[in-house]
């Protein structure tokens, strides 16, 4: 099974991607992820992707495309993958085709949540991670038990640091200009399956597993 989930910032496709990918047995491959582990590596890639992420731009899409490239033939993604995150522009999504092409793999199902523009700053700024394990919390929907500590490693919770108001109008602006129109893209492609993101997480996780089986 290969997938794509896409949204807006704060749409939940991290949060839905690690569920939908346990569920189908498949690597869940998040660009966002590869950057910030970079970047606290302080690799030269990660210092070059920070000097774009902190300021809610995209990083360019040659140094994107070329580590999708590499990660999707890691031996993990033999069976299939859940990108998240990637492609996030026009470019970028017509270099994955030629990516795919080559391997001879095709795309099943490409994700497209639906949220509420309102929604989506209350979630982006009550959003804290867990730098070890990755699992995302929100302080209103979806708390940890004990506060500011993950429930599955005991792991002090932190925030991004593109997750202020400042860096989430640019973020937002660059979703609707540069990504939003791929939605038109997939949908051109048949493959487009546009989901509700609004909701408890584990009830919209189940809807979207059961979605995709059904496609
Ligand atoms: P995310 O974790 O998906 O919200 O990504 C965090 C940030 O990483 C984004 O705001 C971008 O700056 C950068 N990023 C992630 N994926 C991509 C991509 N496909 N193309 C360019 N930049 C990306």
């Amino acid at each position: 099974m290969r997938l794509l989930i896409m949204g807006a910032p704060g749409a939940g496709k991290g949060t839905y991607a690690e569920g939908i990918s346990k569920h189908f047995g498949i690597p869940h491959i998040s660009t966002g992820d590869i950057f910030r582990q970079a970047m606290q590596e302080e690799t030269p890639m990660g210092i070059l992707a920070k000097s774009f992420i902190d300021k809610g731009h995209l990083v360019p899409d040659d140094v994107t495309n070329e580590i999708v490239k590499e990660r999707i033939q890691k031996a993990d993604c033999l069976d299939g993958f859940l990108l998240d995150g990637y492609p996030r522009t026009t470019q970028q999504a017509v270099e994955f085709d030629k990516i795919l092409k080559v391997l001879e793999i095709k795309l099943d199902v490409v994700v497209n949540l639906l949220v509420d523009e309102s929604l989506i700053v209350s979630r982006i700024v009550n959003r804290r991670l867990c730098p070890t394990c990755g699992k995302g919390y929100n302080l209103i929907t979806l708390k940890p038990k004990q506060d500011g500590v993950c429930d599955d490693c005991g792991t002090e919770l932190y925030q991004r640091k593109d997750d202020n108001e400042e860096t989430i109008k640019s973020r937002l602006s660059v979703y609707n200009e540069q990504t939003k129109p791929l939605i038109d893209y997939y949908n051109k492609q048949n493959v487009l399956l546009n989901v509700n993101g609004e909701g408890d997480a584990k009830v919209v996780t189940k809807e979207i597993i059961q979605a995709i089986e059904e496609f």
